[in-house]
């Protein structure tokens, strides 16, 4: 097991002088992407750039909404004709395996050495140019910051700032159970370094439209509760994105809502969309304690952390539903 002592000596050497020796590198993470994901990317941006590297952001579905008052140091792209340059390193963060990057990025991923920084379960080490998965990590960004300190780069400024949002995002606001002693003391030192946790969390929190709201009353009040209380379901199809005019990122944390309700031990939401029609639909699942979620989402290509986990089926809600149930219910049966 890892313990935080050799988690904190341990960055990788061939990690770090990947990092120092190559000039021009695109960092990149997981499709649509949470915190941890872009908040990585974007510590790890500064710190090349303050080293007076040439770097550039690439995420598949470009910079979510709800984090937009992020800084970057360069562009933050979503399609590779919009390169710069052609890179000598990609740096790819909080992707449990390559394929989450997306599509578009693969061909470049065959020829340009990678980098893999990561803390999902089961990664399979896929960097080329060298590997740090670290299932203990709370967050990826507990990892970036490690690399940032060793590095030699203050941790101040918009670097800071994404650095807290990562670690905060995938932590629950340092409440789940991944949450780390250095995951705390990383960030009792970009306190006493000056960041402004309170602004920080009227940006990342009190901003949602009045279509979110509604979306969450409407979610909440057809949540179905089943297998006697322990799984709680939420649907989000198109129709109800529809008839309250929101998006399919409105819905981002909505599970967690139904991880609340006493007695339930799995949270599922799904998310149906439709492209070039045909049908998918996103699950998240969450639980608890030694209830596995990952195990459920790995049945169905997915992946995640033992209580957060996810995947994407292709089919429409009721149908992934249908197929999911007899997986869940493995956790009680
Ligand atoms: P969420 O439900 O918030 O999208 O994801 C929960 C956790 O599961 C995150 O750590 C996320 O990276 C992981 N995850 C979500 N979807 C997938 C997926 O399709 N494949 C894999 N490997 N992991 C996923
Ligand atoms: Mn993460």
């Amino acid at each position: 097991m890892t313990t935080e002592k050799n988690v904190h000596d341990a960055v990788p050497a061939d990690i770090l002088e990947a990092l120092r020796s190559c000039g021009r590198i695109l960092v990149t993470a997981h499709a649509r992407p949470d915190g941890d994901a872009m908040g990585s990317c974007l510590a790890l941006a500064w710190a090349l750039h303050e080293l007076g590297k040439s770097v550039c952001v690439f995420n598949e579905d470009g910079m979510p909404g709800f984090l937009s008052f992020l800084n970057a140091p360069c562009p933050v792209i979503s399609d590779t004709d919009a390169l710069p340059w052609e890179p000598e390193l990609i740096a790819v963060l909080d992707c449990g395996d390559r394929t989450r990057v997306g599509e578009k990025l693969q061909p470049l991923m065959d020829r340009i050495p990678t980098l893999d920084i990561d803390h999902h379960l089961a990664n399979p080490n896929f960097g080329s140019a060298g590997s740090w998965a670290v299932p203990s990590a709370s967050a990826t960004g507990e990892l970036v910051a490690l690399i940032v300190h060793e590095l030699g780069v203050a941790m101040q400024g918009p670097l800071a700032e994404a650095l807290y949002v990562a670690i905060a995002s995938d932590t629950g606001n340092f409440s789940y159970g991944n949450t780390t002693p250095l995951a705390l003391r990383i960030t009792a030192q970009l306190r006493e370094q000056g960041l402004d946790i309170a602004a920080l969390r009227e940006k990342l929190e009190n901003n949602w439209s009045e279509a979110k709201l509604r979306l969450w009353g409407r979610l909440m009040n057809e949540t179905r509760i089943l297998e006697d209380g322990r799984l709680a379901a939420a649907f989000v199809t198109r129709a109800v994105l529809a008839e309250t005019g929101s998006t399919r990122e409105d819905a981002e944390g909505f599970v967690e809502q139904l991880r609340r309700l006493s007695g339930v031990r799995v949270a599922l939401l799904l998310r149906e969309e439709e492209k070039e029609g045909k049908a998918s639909t996103k699950a998240s699942l969450r639980s608890s304690g030694s209830d596995s979620v990952r195990d459920v989402a790995a049945v169905f290509g997915g992946g995640g952390h033992k209580n957060a986990a996810g995947a994407t089926l292709a089919m429409g809600a009721e149908q992934a539903f249908e197929a999911l149930l007899p997986q869940i219910r493995l956790i009680w049966s």
